[in-house]
Order: structure tokens, then C-alpha cells, then sequence
């Protein structure tokens, strides 16, 4: 650990590389992933065991750890982030019941999750309901022998193409934190429609929802009961905070390496363009940016990986500090390349995109600051012991 980077298993690190640098870069320079593209990257992903870094390996996974997630999501994201979104969303279902499904349903499901056979997603955001997410209004009804699920999901990861979901759902009254529980949704099923979103530039495909019409969930495809779920979702949402950090430094890092690249071949009045101070001090000012985010999300991810009490705060701290940067020094960076920024060789208009969509998924800005505000606004001593 540098203070910018922390410690993995290397040779772990290496296939990721690899890839990123190889399949998954050939794939993004020839535009946006459709479909059919991100479920043939997937299975090459999951071939490496991308699905299941943090799974035992009991269960089939790599039974690797946080630190190995966050840096695979920031190698991954510098090439293509559509595609690193896509693949954790699979990859935090299948470590989510690996854990949590009873273990006969988990042998049942887990094969084919790790295999890349098919995309899983989490759905909490709603029509009506995202950054206020007590206010999601999909009710789930206690039945003779299991729950009955009404309502509609928008917004989600993976939600185009998915065959797998858990669903965050209310069995009390809506707005009641309590009541909120998860499910396992089979997506394939017939009280299932997925509603279209308009995928383009700023939302990278399989992005999607769908509707629950009576959906019955059985006994035991329960994965996390009222109550239990609110505070999972919680602890789950400070390692996304942090692996989402760990993304915009490995999209800024790209850009920054893109302009470094072109300052040193193209040339202006007789020079390289890095010979022109004007030029040379915009990038700098970007290495600086960058060096900072890095050393929250740094700290962010240890403290996640050590589920430290300070998770909560360093990793709201690091996703705004990345958010920020990578939204600020993405244009000039763009800028610095010139009409060559634009010609589509370098993932640098995706990511400029992408700068948009990380200030919204695992918690807008807004709602980090007020994160922030209120665990700084504690008395010192109170704010690491409580989290
Ligand atoms: C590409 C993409 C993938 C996503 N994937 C998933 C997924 O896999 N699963 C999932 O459940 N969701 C997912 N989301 C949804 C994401 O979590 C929501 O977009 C986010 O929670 C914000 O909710 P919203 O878009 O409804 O905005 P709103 O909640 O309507 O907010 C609109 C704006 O107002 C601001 N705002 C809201 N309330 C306040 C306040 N009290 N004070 C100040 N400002 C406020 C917000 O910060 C935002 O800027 C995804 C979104 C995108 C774009």
C-alpha cells in the first residue's frame, strides 16, 4: 500500500489486466457494447472468475476479498465502464447469495451466475423513488406459502437482460424503514415485463426495468427479511460507494494516459504539444486531481475491506471527491486531444458520459453530502465508534 494504491493478489491482477487490455478493449473500440457483445464479454469475464471474486471457494468463486473487486472495477471501468458496472451488478448477486440463499439454492443458482450463462442485477430504484429509497412503493404481500410482489423497478443495472434480481420491497406500509425487505425474482417469469430505457451515450447498456404483476416469491427465496435488509443494504452500499470511487480513477487515469500519449506525438508550432506550458500545466492540474482521489479511495477500500467503522464516511467521501474530479478534468482532458478527443480511438467520450451517470448510482452526490455533513457534524469521538 502507497498511500494511492492498496495491496492484491497480483497474478489475480494480471488476468484482469490482461483481458482489459486485450478482449475487452478491442470490443469497446468498436463502439458502445450491445447486448449481445457485453453477454460474450461476460462469459470471457467469468471464464477469469470476474463473477465470483468475493465467492468462497466453496461455492465456486475465487474466494478473493474486497481489495481484489475495487481493482478489478478500476481496471476494468479505464477501458470500458458500461461493461465494469454491468459485470460487478452480476458479481455482487452472486456473492449476495452465496452468503445469504439457503445453501440447496445457491448450488442451484450459482453455476450458471459464475459461468457468465446469464446477467443478475439488484433493483431498488423506482419510477417514483430513487434517491428517497424508503419511499419505494413495490409492496410484497405474505401469502399461504410465500410473498406476492406488486410494482415496478426503473433504472437498474443489468435490468435489460438480467435473469436473475434481488428486489428490495416493502411488506409493511410505504415510507416504513423496517419493512423493507429483499427477494430472489426469476425475470424470465410470466408476471414479469421489462419496461424499455432509451440506452445511448450516457446509459451504457443492459441498463432497464420491469414490472412485478403478482409475482410469487417461495418460501425461502426470501434473501434478506424486514429489517435485516435495510441494514445489509446499507453495508453493501459503502464497498459500492468505494468500488464506484475506484472506477472514475481508473477512467481518469485513461484519459490522463490518452493526453500524455498525444502531447508527446502531436505537435503544434514546431513542438510537441506538451512543450507548450499552457498544454502541459492542464494535465498536470488533472495528475493532481487524479493523485487525490486516489488516496480516499484508497483509504476507502481498506476500510471497507476491513469493515472499519469509518467505512461509512471514507467511502462517501471517496465516491464524491472521484465523482468531482473525473466531471471536472474529463472535458479538458477531452479538450487537450483536440478534434482527435472526439474521433472515437480513445474511451474518452464514453467516459465523459460516464462522469454523468457515477454522480447518480450508489447514491447521488446530494445525498453523499448529506452523508458527510451529518457523520462530521458528530462530536469527533462519537463519529468512528457509532460508523
Ligand atoms: C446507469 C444507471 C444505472 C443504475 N443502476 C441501478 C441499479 O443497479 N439498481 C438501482 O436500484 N438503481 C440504479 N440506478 C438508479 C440510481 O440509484 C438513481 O438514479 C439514484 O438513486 C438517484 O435517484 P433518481 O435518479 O430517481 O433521482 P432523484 O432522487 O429524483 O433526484 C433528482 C436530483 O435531485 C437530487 N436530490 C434528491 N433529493 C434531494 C435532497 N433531499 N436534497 C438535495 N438534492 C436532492 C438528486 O441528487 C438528483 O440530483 C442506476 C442509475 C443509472 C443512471
Amino acid at each position: 500500500m502507497t498511500g494511492l494504491d492498496w495491496e492484491c493478489d497480483r497474478g489475480f491482477l494480471d488476468q484482469v489486466r490482461a483481458f482489459a487490455a486485450g478482449e475487452l478493449a478491442e470490443q469497446a473500440a468498436a463502439g458502445p457494447l450491445d447486448a449481445a457483445r457485453n453477454a460474450q464479454l461476460l462469459r470471457r469475464a467469468a471464464d477469469l472468475g470476474l463473477t465470483g471474486i468475493e465467492v468462497p471457494r466453496s461455492a465456486g468463486g475465487l474466494g478473493l476479498g474486497f481489495r481484489e473487486k475495487a481493482k478489478a472495477c478500476e481496471i476494468l471501468a479505464g477501458v470500458d465502464f458500461g461493461f465494469a458496472l454491468s459485470l460487478v451488478n452480476t458479481h455482487n448477486v452472486a456473492a449476495r447469495l452465496a452468503v445469504t440463499a439457503p445453501p440447496e439454492l445457491a448450488a442451484r443458482l450459482l453455476p450458471d451466475l459464475l459461468a457468465g450463462r446469464h446477467h443478475a442485477c439488484t433493483a431498488l430504484t423506482e419510477p417514483h423513488a430513487g434517491s428517497d429509497f424508503f419511499a419505494i412503493s413495490t409492496m410484497a404481500q405474505r401469502t399461504a406459502d410465500g410473498w406476492c410482489l406488486h410494482g415496478e423497478k426503473a433504472w437498474i443495472a443489468n435490468g435489460a437482460v438480467a435473469g436473475l434480481s434481488i428486489v428490495y420491497a416493502q411488506t409493511g406500509t410505504v415510507g416504513e424503514r423496517d419493512g423493507i425487505a429483499a427477494f430472489l425474482v426469476r425475470l424470465d417469469d410470466p408476471a414479469v415485463s421489462r419496461t424499455a430505457c432509451s440506452v445511448d451515450a450516457f446509459v451504457p447498456a443492459p441498463t432497464g426495468g420491469f414490472t412485478l404483476d403478482a409475482y410469487r416469491v417461495p418460501e425461502g427465496e426470501m434473501l434478506l427479511p424486514p429489517g435485516g435488509a435495510f441494514r445489509a443494504i446499507l453495508n453493501e452500499i459503502n464497498g459500492a460507494r468505494a468500488y464506484v470511487a475506484a472506477m472514475c480513477c481508473g477512467m481518469l487515469a485513461a484519459a490522463l494516459e490518452s493526453a500524455h500519449g498525444f502531447g508527446r506525438e502531436r505537435r503544434s508550432f514546431g513542438q510537441p504539444l506538451q512543450a507548450h506550458q499552457h498544454w502541459r500545466l492542464r494535465v498536470a492540474e488533472g495528475e493532481v486531481a487524479l493523485a487525490a482521489a486516489r488516496a480516499l479511495t484508497a483509504a476507502a477500500v481498506e476500510a471497507v475491506a476491513e469493515e472499519a467503522a469509518s467505512a461509512q464516511l471514507l467511502a462517501a467521501q471517496a465516491k464524491i471527491a472521484a465523482t468531482q474530479a473525473l466531471g471536472r478534468w474529463m472535458p479538458e482532458l477531452l479538450h487537450a486531444l483536440g478534434a482527435a478527443g472526439l474521433s472515437g480511438q480513445t474511451p474518452m467520450k464514453a467516459h465523459l458520459a460516464a462522469a454523468q451517470v457515477v454522480g447518480l448510482v450508489d447514491g447521488s452526490t446530494e445525498m453523499l453530502l448529506e452523508r458527510v455533513a451529518a457523520l462530521t457534524g458528530r462530536r469527533k469521538t462519537e463519529l468512528f465508534r457509532e460508523g
